[in-house]
């Protein structure tokens, strides 16, 4: 049996980018899918937003330290060389997120491009894998294949319908990895009944600071059918377990400026969507009065328009999520080499791990900082 330097499992983005930096190897990547890197296709609402200005470990849940080593050794610098190599035009979107002017297409392009001389076999999916001596084995539904060398690319578990699932966990569980389970996050939120208010505003959007423990996004909320979505709560869903969380219907204004319209009704005073503004003060029980006219309990629920706190029923769950929480923990794997620390030869690259990043394009930097770490270190095993 023909027997390959490294076998990829999984062709999305960081398997594929590992491959494109694995080029004087003998490369077999396997992918389960009839399409590779189809979350990187519908990323950024089909442009891929694939880097920020801003990355740093700040931006991920998972160990610090592990996530600078990692990042460090492919930047957003390096990431927009890659691009620009490719002449990929971008666009930088709300002076941070780097995005495909035209379309993902172009960068999976370019990565296939870079993978050419690999031998890419879709609609093959890797079933169980073992290690005997120096050779791994994997067992697929299209036969079985060996290599020296084995990197774990399979991605998270959302999006089930193109492709998302747990694999890559019952893989490295089988080496003996410590895991821990998939969780959806940058997901929206459903309701509790108390809540059920905000149901009666789908499709009213406005700016609103969320807040969760010590992190706050500022960004676009979006009423729904199912609970409350858009940028800012997609953001704070990262850092969400359970208990409350606090809304800021009012980032950029002050309370005391009702003052400068004492005889306007507050629903018109107040700069929220008109549904919103009545819907808020019923919930909170104040009278849709005149600033000047409201007592002082009132004026204290008033305030609860900057500080609104409820604890969220769940989430829209995978089907909605953009990544996952979880993975393999990190604290079996080598930062500088993406290598297994239990058994040689087998990396890890991308969202199976353990290290989830905001919105904001953190997601495709990691897969793409892992996989040219393992890159690099594959490339001279
Ligand atoms: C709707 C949506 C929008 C997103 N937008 C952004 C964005 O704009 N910016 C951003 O940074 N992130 C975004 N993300 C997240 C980002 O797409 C992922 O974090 C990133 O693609 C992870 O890369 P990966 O290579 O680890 O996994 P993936 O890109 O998911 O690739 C894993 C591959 O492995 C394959 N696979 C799985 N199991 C097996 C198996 N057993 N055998 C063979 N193949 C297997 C899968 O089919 C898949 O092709 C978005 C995600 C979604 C769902």
């Amino acid at each position: 049996m023909e027997v390959f330097d490294t076998i990829i499992v999984g062709a999305g983005a960081a398997g594929l980018m590992a491959g494109a930096h694995l080029s004087h190897q003998k490369v077999l990547l396997l992918e389960a899918q009839p399409r590779v890197a189809q979350k990187v296709a519908i990323a950024g609402g089909g442009r891929c937003n694939f880097t920020n200005v801003h990355v740093d470990a700040s931006h991920y849940l998972g160990d610090s330290t592990f996530v600078s080593s990692v990042l460090e050794e492919f930047d957003n610098r390096a990431v927009l060389a890659y691009v620009k190599r490719h002449s990929i035009a971008t666009v930088c979107e709300k002076n941070d997120q780097y995005f495909c002017a035209q379309s993902a297409k172009n960068l999976i392009d370019a990565l296939l491009r870079d993978n050419a001389h690999h031998t890419l076999k879709t609609n093959t999916s890797v079933k169980s894998a073992t290690k005997k001596g120096d050779l791994f084995t994997l067992d697929t539904t299209q036969g079985t294949y060996q290599s020296r060398h084995l990197l774990i690319a399979t991605g998270g578990a959302s999006y089930p319908k193109i492709g998302g699932n747990e694999s890559g966990l019952a893989l490295a569980k089988s080496f003996g990895h410590s895991v821990n389970p998939f969780e959806s996050v940058l997901v929206g939120w459903t309701l509790q009944s108390p809540q059920a208010w905000m149901r009666d505003l789908s499709g009213v959007s406005l700016r609103a600071t969320v807040r969760v423990g010590e992190k706050a996004f500022t960004d676009w909320l979006l009423f729904a059918h199912k609970g409350i979505s858009g940028p800012a709560v997609l953001s704070a869903s990262l850092y969400w377990k359970r208990g409350s969380v606090s809304i800021d219907f009012l980032p950029d204004f002050a309370l005391k400026e009702l003052s400068h319209h004492p005889k306007k009704l507050l629903a018109n005073a107040l700069p929220l969507p008109h549904r919103l503004a009545l819907a808020l003060l019923e919930a909170l029980e104040i009278p849709n009065v005149s600033y000047k006219s409201l007592d002082k309990s009132a004026l204290t629920k008033l305030s609860l328009l900057k500080a609104y706190t409820f604890a969220p029923a769940g989430t829209f769950g995978l089907s909605k999520a953009e990544a996952c929480r979880g993975g393999v923990a990190t604290d079996e794997i080598d930062a500088s080499s993406m290598q297994s620390r239990i058994i040689e030869g087998l990396f890890f690259a991308g969202e199976v791990v353990d290290v989830t990043g905001e919105l904001g394009g953190y997601n495709i930097q990691w897969a793409f900082s892992s996989a040219v770490c393992a890159a690099k270190a594959l490339a001279k095993a």
